[in-house]
């Protein structure tokens, strides 16, 4: 069906009113901030929500704030604004780079870095990069507000920790220690309009620029029900010198970190050999990146 059912929209200027909406549950009410997904599960009648709350007119939450380092950035704030920000495009630019190729340009001119993440794809380009760089989001409802951590939101493709009455307000990420570095790879068969068949999200904190490995996030994306850390590399690289061989070894445990599966886009061998390449590639820039190469 390409008619969307009806239903009662709704558009607040503040929280307060918006947790108050989404209260009130007899009217089943959905937040709608892109609508890149949610339409598009309308009209295929997937979902049908009596009431649609946007969020765009909220104050504030289509904007990054900058705290000595830390970023708060709001939900609603579109893909394509990621990859614009000087703040973002130097201090996290394992973020930029995931933005810069989700979608399409008018797909990043719509979608909203909250609706990529409550979406909950196993293959979602944010939060990778979100997760490697220990991203907390917060969590507003009429009872409260919490903060949880990305690694804990996550419980499956498409199901996170969220209630049916929370909005997510932002995401927070704390400044990063020096001698850090990142990167995010995405492997599709296209370069646009492609969702994921692999990607990784690497990053490496050093104790020095010609130090030891202090800090290691290796992120697994589309190998599993939802991004997931290769905790195998992780530990293999911890305390350990950079060198080209370390990489290579250390990358090499990424393909038994993960469970891939085949499908229309891609086996599973050829997954997991790819999760490997792609794991010594994104580890090869956060080292060089760490080093002030
Ligand atoms: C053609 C096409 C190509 C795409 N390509 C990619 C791609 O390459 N990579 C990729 O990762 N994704 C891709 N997507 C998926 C999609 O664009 C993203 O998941 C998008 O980021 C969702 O954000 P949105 O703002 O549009 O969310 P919406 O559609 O508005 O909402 C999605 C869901 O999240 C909920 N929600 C949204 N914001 C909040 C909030 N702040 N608090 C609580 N609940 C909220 C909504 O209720 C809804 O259930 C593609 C989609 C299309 C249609």
């Amino acid at each position: 069906m390409l008619i969307l059912p009806k239903f009662l929209f709704y558009e607040p200027r503040d929280m307060s009113e918006a947790c108050k909406i989404m209260s009130e549950q007899s009217g089943n009410p959905k937040i709608i901030a892109g609508g890149t997904d949610i339409l598009v599960n309308m009209k295929k009648g997937l979902v049908s929500p009596g009431h649609l709350v946007s969020i765009a007119k909220i104050s504030g939450l289509s904007e990054v704030e900058p705290t000595n380092g830390n970023i708060s950035i709001g939900a609603h704030l579109i893909v394509a604004k990621l990859t614009e920000f000087d703040i973002i495009k130097t201090k996290f630019p394992s973020l930029a780079r995931a933005a810069a190729g989700l979608g399409s340009p008018l797909i990043r001119n719509r979608a909203t870095i909250g609706g990529n993440i409550v979406t909950a794809r196993p293959a979602a380009d944010l939060p990778p990069p979100l997760l490697a760089m220990g991203a907390k989001v917060k969590l507003e409802s009429v009872k409260g507000t919490r903060e949880v951590a990305l690694d804990d939101f996550f419980l499956g493709p498409g199901a996170t920790v969220i209630k049916p009455d929370e909005i997510l307000s932002r995401i927070v990420i704390d400044a990063m220690p020096p001698f850090t570095g990142s990167d995010y790879i995405k492997l599709g068969h296209r370069r646009s309009l492609e969702i994921a068949i692999v990607a990784v999200a690497a990053r490496i904190t050093l104790n020095a620029p010609d130090g030891v490995i202090k800090e290691a996030k290796v992120i697994l994306s589309a190998v599993a029900p939802k991004a997931i850390h290769a905790v195998s590399v992780e530990k293999a690289l911890t305390g350990e010198k950079p060198t080209d061989a370390l990489l290579e070894k250390a990358a090499k445990l990424a393909g038994t970190d993960c469970s891939p599966i085949t499908d229309i886009r891609g086996g599973a061998g050829y997954r997991r050999a790819m999760v490997e390449v792609l794991t010594k590639r994104t580890l090869s820039t956060a080292v060089k990146e760490a080093q002030g190469k």
